[in-house]
């Protein structure tokens, strides 16, 4: 299986690569600038010769990534469905989300196909786990999104950039460390997407030894799910919560680095009758950490078969107003993309229907 994939190739491992094929290493750089645009298409690099071309195309993996669809929401939010072109086994989807702002275009990126921890309220969730994408094909869908602006010149405002990354799409990212650390490098990289670690955010559920060591090996921003205080609902909620409990993760979230005037985000989706009460609210102040902390209230975000009801638009302002008078900082989180099932939550690919 160890055949190098051009989206997560180093300059250096390519130019190796060229020579030992017998070609000029100065090819590599010239295939990874098209790579570097959202290019892997061979195709569209003009200024390779046929020669290299059909080098690369027998012994690199060019392309992880089929694009099968693309829907676009009123709000001008897109959502990708791709197929991981895996050899010698049935296709697996996943999805990715482009969210434009007026300064910024955020790409919400997956990091496995489903997810097993179960959390009730998540779409993906209920997806069959299908298995953990490699560095590659988490790379390539920012690359992919990069492609499609290239080619459909959209809002000006954007310029047509990817600027933030969010592993917030299927999956839970440290779940699956390895390929998610090394993707973080390659997003980070000088020579590759040069984004700094202040645009990048991990969401996780809550896996405590798995934050520590991205605190020590790529300390991007973090969000935790929190969705409750209370450890017995949140047994349920993030069911994750019975193995590492909220006295673990607050044991994680002190010594989580911080780059200069940052917060960790804890992630607090607002469900009717769940965790929208009084209780709710004493135990969040209780357990949140103003100096280091901020809490991003998440509108349910619904889908068929759902079991539960986001809480009304009074209630969930009303819970912020609170937290913000007890000195928290908080915010309420617009949904992007509900219209087309492409918001946070609600990822799961028709395929992962069971
Ligand atoms: N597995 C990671 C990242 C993916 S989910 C995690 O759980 O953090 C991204 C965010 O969306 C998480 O905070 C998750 O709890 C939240 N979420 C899941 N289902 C949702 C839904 N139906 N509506 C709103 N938010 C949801
Ligand atoms: Fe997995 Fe995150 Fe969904 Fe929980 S909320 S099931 S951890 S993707």
């Amino acid at each position: 299986m160890n055949i190098p994939s051009l989206a997560s190739i180093s300059l250096t491992e390519l130019q190796d690569w060229m020579k030992a094929q017998g070609l000029p290493a100065f090819r590599a750089k010239q295939v990874l600038d098209w790579r570097n645009k959202g290019l892997l298409d061979l195709d569209a690099m003009k200024n390779i010769p046929k020669q290299v071309k059909e080098v690369l195309a027998e012994h690199i993996q060019v392309q992880p990534l089929t694009l099968v669809s693309k829907q676009k929401s009123e709000d001008g939010t897109r959502k990708y469905l791709f197929a991981l072109n895996r050899e010698n086994q049935s296709l697996k989807h996943i999805e990715s989300v482009l969210i434009p702002e007026k300064e910024r275009g955020t790409v919400c990126i997956s990091s496995q196909a489903g997810c097993v921890l179960d959390c009730p309220f998540c779409h993906t969730g209920t997806q069959k786990f299908e298995g953990n994408l490699s560095a590659a094909e988490i790379v390539a869908q920012v690359l992919a999104v990069k492609a499609d602006l290239l080619d459909d010149p959209m809002l000006p405002e954007l310029h047509n950039q990817v600027t933030h990354i969010v592993y917030m799409g299927m999956g839970e990212p440290l779940a699956n460390e390895m390929e998610v650390f090394d993707s973080l490098n390659l997003l980070m990289a000088e020579d590759y997407l040069k984004l700094s670690r202040r645009r990048i955010t991990l969401s996780t559920s809550g896996l405590v030894t798995q934050i520590e060591r991205l605190g020590q090996d790529s300390p991007v921003n973090l969000a935790i799910s929190l969705h409750s205080a209370i450890n017995e609902k949140r047994n349920i909620l993030v069911p994750i919560n019975q193995k590492h409990d909220l006295s673990k993760l607050r044991k994680s979230l002190n010594t989580y680095p911080l780059a200069k005037a940052r917060h960790i985000t804890l992630e607090y989706v607002m469900l009717a009758g769940e965790n929208d009460g009084q209780e709710d609210l004493d135990a969040l102040v209780q357990f949140v950490n103003p100096e280091r902390e901020r809490v991003n209230l998440i509108r349910f975000n619904t889908y068929p078969g759902s079991a539960y009801q986001g809480s009304s638009t009074n209630v969930t302002n009303e819970f912020a107003k609170s937290l913000i008078s007890k000195g928290i900082r908080a915010t309420v989180r617009r949904s992007r993309g509900d219209d087309i099932m492409a918001a946070c939550g609600q990822l799961k690919t028709a395929k992962g229907h069971s």
